[in-house]
């Protein structure tokens, strides 16, 4: 290790004297949310425009509210037989189906209706929605139509109930982080940081080498608040789920989009957020979801398992008691921040 050591150093050193060039950031719309690549190593432009056109060919299949969407067609065709889709649609809902099941259905991609019926979700764009609390025998009728999952053969899909129908907005940002990634890549791009909504995925380390750090929101805070630092490590993907990024109040009441599938009500596990640090990006998002519906312990009964999904994943787990639960991997280069808000930080060990 001590013989290591300098020599690390005079690479980073000489690496430091060489004229990198200055990180590049391009941002868009897409997806009901603000995109951004930061490309690092080269000038990006024509990948960074190839990684715009790789994400709106998948708003085009993956969006509910495009007529003409996969999605669109599957649900419009609910109840009578499947329809053809993209080979990446099937290929998501195949990644979807998994995630619901091995979630024990804490995460699912048929809740539309429900969410339609908080005004989470059905609009195009979150500012027209309109939010109001549904009554319980609303919600019963609705349930109904939820958990039965699309049939996948193929490259066809099929909602077997009249009225059932796809949402993807828990997955379908994460999984675009993979197509960003290979539209960079073929294009020599290998050092960025993408930011999807609430999913960051780190392309390659920072040209020095070292990795990139991002910063975990304050799920209490402003946007510039901040409850830690940490490392992200090239080719994986940090998703943060919290019910402070979507909600509204009605009666006093706080009302937020995370949907607990059982009773159809805002999820109340006693998490304000979640953050999974993966590999796959399309799962990091979905489970990010999924685990801010389960809870804590259950959260960190999975890791502690060594089995299943979750256990191959970092989490950060923040409760509403402002206690923070840091999976091991995710110690090294950790930073915390919040403790003046009043956290407190526990590292996760088995
Ligand atoms: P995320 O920000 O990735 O946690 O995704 C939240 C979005 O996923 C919401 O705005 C809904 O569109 C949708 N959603 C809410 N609850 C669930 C759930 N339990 N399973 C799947 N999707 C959900
Ligand atoms: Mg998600």
């Amino acid at each position: 290790m001590k013989r290591i050591f300098p020599l690390l150093l005079t690479v980073a050193l000489l690496s430091g004297c060489a004229s990198a060039p200055e990180p590049v950031l391009q941002s868009f719309f897409a997806m009901d949310t603000t995109m951004s690549v930061t490309a690092y190593d080269r000038d990006p432009t024509e990948a960074l425009v190839a990684a715009q056109q790789a994400v709106n060919r998948l708003d085009a299949l993956w969006s509910r509210t495009r007529a003409d969407s996969d999605v669109a067609k599957l649900n419009a065709a609910a109840g009578s037989g499947p329809v053809a889709v993209d080979p990446d649609t099937a290929a998501l809902l195949e990644k979807a189906n998994a995630a619901a099941l091995e979630s024990g259905m804490a995460f699912d991609p048929v809740l539309a209706p429900v969410m339609d019926a908080w005004g989470f979700g059905a609009t195009e764009s979150e500012t027209t929605a309109v939010h109001r609390v549904p009554e319980q025998a609303e919600l019963d009728a609705l349930l109904p139509l939820t958990r039965d999952l699309p049939v996948v053969e193929g490259d066809t899909a099929a909602l077997s109930l009249a009225g059932q129908a796809v949402d993807l907005g828990a997955i379908a940002k994460g999984a675009a982080a993979d197509y960003v990634v290979a539209a960079l890549t073929e294009h020599g791009v290998d050092s960025a940081i993408i930011a999807l909504g609430g999913n960051i995925t780190a392309l390659g380390t920072k040209p020095d080498g070292s990795p990139f750090r991002v910063y975990v929101r304050d799920p209490q805070g402003e946007g510039e608040d901040f409850l830690c630092l940490m490392s992200l490590r090239a080719g994986r993907t940090c998703s943060t789920s919290g019910g402070y990024e979507r909600y509204f109040e009605a009666d006093g009441q706080i009302y937020h989009h995370i949907i607990d599938p059982a009773d159809g009500y805002p999820a109340r596990s006693g998490l304000l957020s979640v953050t999974v640090v993966a590999e796959d990006p399309a799962l990091a998002d979905a489970w990010s979801t999924a685990l801010y519906v389960l809870g804590a312990e259950e959260a960190i009964a999975r890791w502690k398992s060594g089995e299943g999904t979750v256990a191959g994943m970092d989490l950060i787990l923040v409760t509403e008691e402002g206690h923070v639960y840091i999976t091991q991997g995710l110690e090294k280069g950790l930073e915390t921040l919040g403790e003046g808000a009043g956290y407190t930080y526990e590292i996760l060990r088995r």
